[in-house]
């Protein structure tokens, strides 16, 4: 049996930024990862400039196999039904286009930890001291001994569902794929992200460019019908915005996401000595952007590793305290008192709206309230509303929701 101070799950973003933390403590770190790195990963690729920021101060300057074309994102355009579209380009200039397959493995390597590729998470066992972690490599099992394990497995997180069984029943889940298509002609600028708050075409509905083709994304709530979405999808952008696309190629690619945690304060961090980071946590900024949070929360768990053992403190005490600036800045994104009188964002949406005509503005705003409502079976606009309440009195949200 393999006998390691930190055991990682995952190899991606989060797992890279906690490696980065333990090995230049000179903590002996190992991340498992259940496919072949370099592994490929769902994403638009589309970084914030704190999450650009911290992949160069961390691990330096991207090399070019870890972009997609175009390089470059201005920022997002947000599209409504009115037929209002407001451009808005990210504070500090364009971030860099990541294509997670290589931007994942480059800072998985420059972290400096031993990777063990195939090697699937399976279970665990805390035994107080230590923990024993059960996986599956090349299909033979094998356990790793470990004094802390950091879950960062993602949205379908196996950790999370070994320490809280129930947990994925708790939440909703969503389904997000998308379409790769040639282009015929396509109005939509490359430089941006475009984005459509449109209760009729789904919870979440999305458009760029990247490599020579144009992606069209949707998200719903599981159980709906792929084909049919993205049909219905491509057909407005053909109709309303002059989108001319060929039939979708065979790559196309969807999985399952837990968004949600992070509007209503209801982290995961783990017990005892397993930690859990990431979007395995529930971590996700405003449009899905999940990059700069993954980052810095995986930061944040290799330092509270670091620090339990330089105090000779229990490591969730730690890791529950240091988290909640983070937990700040995200839920902060889907908070509407920051929203409206603050600056939770790294484009600025207040200034875009009032770029508009006053019969814009008002549209805009009708529009984003009918949208909102297509969520209202989860439950969650009284709740963002306490946290909002909240935010001002206690100066942040309270840990009591998080598990
Ligand atoms: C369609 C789509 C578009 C997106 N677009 C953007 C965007 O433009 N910008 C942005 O910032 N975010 C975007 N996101 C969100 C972003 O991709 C995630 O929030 C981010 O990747 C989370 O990073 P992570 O390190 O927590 O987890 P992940 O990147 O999900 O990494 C988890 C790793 O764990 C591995 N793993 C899983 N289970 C096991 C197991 N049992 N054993 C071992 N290893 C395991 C996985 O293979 C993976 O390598 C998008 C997501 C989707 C689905």
């Amino acid at each position: 049996m393999r006998s390691v101070d930190v055991v990682i799950v995952g190899a991606g973003l989060a797992a890279a930024a906690a490696a980065k933390r333990l090995v230049d403590a000179g903590v002996e770190t190992v991340i498992l990862e259940r496919t072949e790195l370099p592994r490929h990963k769902i994403c638009s690729g589309i970084l914030s400039p704190r999450g650009h920021r911290f992949l160069l101060e961390n691990f330096g300057p991207l090399p070019r196999e870890a972009l997609h074309d175009p390089t470059w994102c201005r920022g997002v355009t947000f599209h409504f039904p009115s037929m209002v579209s407001m451009p808005m380009d990210f504070f500090g200039g364009s971030t860099p286009h990541l294509h997670r397959k290589y931007s994942d493995y480059w800072a998985i390597q420059r972290s400096g930890a031993e990777v063990h590729d195939r090697t699937s998470f399976v279970g665990l066992k805390d035994k107080g001291d230590h923990v024993l972690v059960q996986t599956r490599q090349n299909g033979e099992p094998v356990t790793y001994r470990a004094r802390q394990v950091i879950g960062a497995d993602g949205p379908s997180s196996h950790v999370v569902r070994a320490i809280y069984p129930d947990y994925p029943k708790q939440i909703p889940w969503f389904f997000v794929g998308q379409k790769f298509h040639d282009i015929i002609d396509c109005p939509l600028s490359p430089d941006y992200f475009h984005f459509w708050f449109h209760p009729g075409l789904g919870h979440y509905t999305w458009s760029h460019a990247r490599d020579g083709r144009q992606i069209v994304g949707v998200g719903f709530k599981r159980g709906d019908n792929f084909a049919r979405k993205h049909e219905v999808v491509q057909k407005y952008l053909e109709d309303r915005h002059g989108v001319r696309l060929q039939p979708p190629a065979d790559d196309h690619e969807g999985c399952g996401e837990n968004f949600g945690p992070s509007l209503i304060n209801r982290y995961v961090f783990g017990k005892g000595n397993v930690m859990v980071t990431g979007q395995a946590a529930g971590f996700l900024n405003m449009i899905g952007e999940g990059m700069s949070c993954a980052l810095h929360s995986g930061a944040i768990a290799g330092e509270a590793v670091v620090e339990a053992r330089r105090r000779n403190r229990p490591v969730q005490e730690l890791y529950r305290r240091m988290i909640a600036s983070e937990v700040r800045r995200t839920t902060d994104q889907w908070n509407p008192l920051k929203i409206a009188f603050d600056r939770p964002h790294e484009a600025d949406f207040p200034a875009a709206l009032m770029a508009l005509s006053w019969t814009d503005r008002a549209k805009v705003l009708r529009d984003i309230w009918r949208f909102v409502v297509l969520y209202k079976e989860f439950k969650w606009g009284r709740q963002i509303a306490s946290l909002a309440l909240q935010r001002p009195i206690i100066g942040g949200y309270s840990m009591r929701r998080w598990l």
